[in-house]
């Protein structure tokens, strides 16, 4: 699994790094930060809930 952000669209909700903390932060301004961008385990579980929860579509996740 590959996470990726974009930046440019996040609005800063903050759902993915309260439904993954250790796979998403947020910056000084909101913005998401990726703090693993190959999570395994629970991580990985998490970032998929995150993922589906992001209302702008910032966060993906890949199989590559
Ligand atoms: S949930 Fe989406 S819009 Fe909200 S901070 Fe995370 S990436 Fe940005």
């Amino acid at each position: 699994m590959h996470v990726t952000v974009d930046r440019g669209v996040c609005v800063g909700a903050g759902l993915c790094a309260l439904a993954a903390p250790r796979v998403f932060d947020q910056d000084e301004e909101g913005l998401v930060l990726v703090l693993q961008p190959r999570p395994s385990g629970q991580d990985r579980d998490a970032a998929t809930e995150a993922v589906s929860l992001c209302p702008s579509r910032a966060a993906r996740v890949s199989e590559t």
